[in-house]
């Protein structure tokens, strides 16, 4: 597909010039306006946070960089960034961080405010009508192997209903029929 003037360009590196006149403060001022995200200011790009995440070497922008992204304005690249939707949320940079950022939960805000824009993977929605369906993500013993192994039909006491219905009420639940 053609690239449109309204898309926004994604550098190949950081080390390229930033276009000063696509930032967005207002972007900053709403992440740390977040319950999570008073120290984000504090941030003095130590890149400590980076250095103790497991999966930033994989990442075109890494934790210290989203952060700095955040604090310059870049909305767009980071709500459209694949990152903030492969943290692990092992919170080793948070932890880590010695302003006391709250790198993971800073990330879990950017989700948010990405899904509100409709920008979420398909994987994750794919996830999320799996949580919503069966109310839990991952099925303890399949059918067929309780079966070949003598189990009851369904593991005791495990009840799902709850969790399904309250999802089905959420965010998550539309996000799954297609709505926001
Ligand atoms: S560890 Fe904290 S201060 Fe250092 S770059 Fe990461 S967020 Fe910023
Ligand atoms: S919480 Fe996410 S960003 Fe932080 S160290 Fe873990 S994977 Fe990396």
């Amino acid at each position: 597909m053609a690239e449109t003037d309204t898309k926004p360009r994604i550098p190949v590196t950081l080390i390229e010039p930033i276009d000063m006149s696509r930032l967005d403060p207002s972007f900053r001022e709403e992440i740390r306006s977040m319950p999570d995200a008073d120290e984000l200011s504090a941030c003095f790009a130590c890149s400590t946070c980076t250095a103790a995440c497991p999966i930033a070497n994989q990442w075109l922008y890494k934790p210290h960089q989203l952060i700095r992204m955040i604090l310059l304005g870049m909305r767009e690249e980071v709500l459209n960034s694949k990152e903030i939707w492969e943290c692990l949320t092992c919170f080793q940079c948070q932890e880590r961080c010695p302003q006391k950022v709250r790198v993971t939960d800073i990330l879990f805000d950017c989700k948010n405010l990405a899904a509100e824009r409709g920008i979420v993977p398909e994987k994750i929605v794919a996830l999320a009508k799996e949580l919503v369906d069966k109310g839990q993500l991952y099925v303890v013993t399949a059918d067929w192997e309780r079966e070949d192994l003598g189990l009851e039909p369904s593991v005791p006491g495990l009840s799902t209903e709850a969790v399904k219905s309250i999802l089905q009420g959420t965010r998550t639940g539309r996000l799954t029929k297609g709505g926001d």
